[in-house]
């Protein structure tokens, strides 16, 4: 659909925040404000001939909600023009982009390069599902120049890698591996879901996938899932098929919710990672804590990295509590603003004791290898006042002395 006045989605007119609000937008025949949702998972021809028309020219009308729907359309779109990439492919969920864009270029024989430290989800895919599609797969240490010089001193087709790691916030140096990775001829895949769109651009520093967990800071508000997948055109002439073949397409639904979560999207991070420095500055001054890791905190051993690379430190503090699984325990049963969730990137605070849950499935060896260790907690800041959040940490801390 070309540039109209009623669809101002062109990257090069509209300035980032604008595109958050008016990017991709198709109004139907109704003038309609808000977004359309085009509840429907097939379309219909005026003639058999139109139908065959359709099935030839590919892509050039909507088919089938598998391949394409226009509420989809208009989320992927919008988050595109944002981050300034050619082509954005929604997914069902988090784990579906990032499965479309890494296996969606992978084939037998070919090598894929990552950090340990990884979304335990995105280590299964590197780790033990590729591997079974005869694609070797080389880890590092994620913060370390050298062992990525090493693994990538020879051919690879993919570097995959988080920056900042969930939830251990290890900060990878991406214009470095980025340049690596190209001189080793493969493609570099950031997920961007710690850092946010709003605070972190992957792409000027060399990225050339972006995918995310929709679910988390784009929706913000803890309602639905997605994916999204951020590429050029040939990125995407290679993964579409499998999408449209394999079928981890949004739903219409989804993408209307995520279309209002980004009109906010700005608004909400930004405010979210203030309170999460003034938070993670109380943490870290209070003697019931061990350590505090935010790449906003002078404290973390990547500040600097941290600061080139995001515009502030994000949405979420980890923390290490004195007295480990038991103490940590006891702060979280003592909260009362603060939700125990696994989720994070929400309006509402919620909290996580990793060791227990999302990582649970880890030996002690492994956790102690990503930096989880019994007291670990993952604080995601929302949007309550900051001072009630401090007041319910302080509560929680001194439980855990108690
Ligand atoms: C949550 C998360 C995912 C997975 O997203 P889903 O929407 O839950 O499938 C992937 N990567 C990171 C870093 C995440 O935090």
């Amino acid at each position: 659909m070309g540039q109209t006045p009623d669809n101002p989605s062109s990257p090069a007119t509209l300035r980032p925040r604008t595109q958050l609000v008016h990017g991709g937008t198709r109004r139907s025949g109704f003038e309609e404000t808000s977004e359309a949702l085009f509840l429907t998972s097939g379309f219909i021809y005026g003639s058999a001939e139109e139908a065959e028309a359709a099935f030839v020219n590919d892509g050039s009308r909507f088919v089938y909600s598998r391949f394409r729907n226009p509420t989809v359309a208009m989320l992927e779109e919008r988050l595109a023009g944002y981050e300034g990439f050619a082509r954005c492919i929604a997914t069902a969920s988090g784990m579906a982009a990032v499965n479309l864009a890494v296996m969606g270029l992978l084939k037998a024989g070919d090598r894929v390069v990552a950090p340990h430290a990884l979304f335990g989800s995105c280590l299964y895919i590197i780790k033990d599902l590729a591997p079974r599609y005869g694609i070797q797969c080389t880890l590092v240490e994620g913060t370390d120049l050298k062992q990525w010089e090493e693994a990538l001193s020879t051919p690879a087709t993919v570097v995959f890698l988080e920056s900042p790691s969930n939830p251990t916030m290890q900060v990878v140096d991406v214009a470095a591996v980025a340049d690596l990775a190209h001189k080793a001829g493969a493609r570099v895949v950031v997920d961007n879901v710690f850092a946010t769109p709003v605070l972190q651009r992957p792409k000027d520093m060399g990225a050339d996938v972006v995918v995310y967990s929709a679910t988390k800071h784009i929706d913000g508000q803890g309602r639905c899932l997605g994916g999204a997948v951020l590429c050029d055109d040939e990125v995407a002439a290679l993964i579409s098929p499998v999408l449209r073949h394999t079928g981890p397409s949004m739903s219409p639904f989804n993408a209307w919710v995520l279309l209002k979560g980004l009109e906010t999207l700005e608004l909400r991070v930004n405010a979210q990672a203030a309170s999460a420095l003034a938070l993670a500055q109380f943490l870290e001054s209070h003697p019931a804590v061990e350590t505090v890791l935010y790449p906003g905190l002078p404290s973390h051993p990547q500040h600097e990295l941290a600061m080139r690379q995001m515009k502030a430190g994000g949405t979420l503090v980890t923390f290490d509590v004195k007295g480990g699984k038991a103490a940590a325990f006891r702060l979280l049963n003592a909260l009362k603003i603060i939700k125990i969730s696994n989720n994070l990137g929400d309006a509402k605070s919620l909290i996580t004791h990793n060791a227990t849950t999302t990582h649970q499935r880890l030996t002690d060896e492994e956790k102690a290898k990503v930096g989880i260790s019994p007291g670990t907690l993952r604080f995601s800041v929302g949007l309550e006042d900051a001072d009630d959040l401090r007041d319910d940490l302080a509560a929680g801390l001194a439980a855990a002395a108690g």
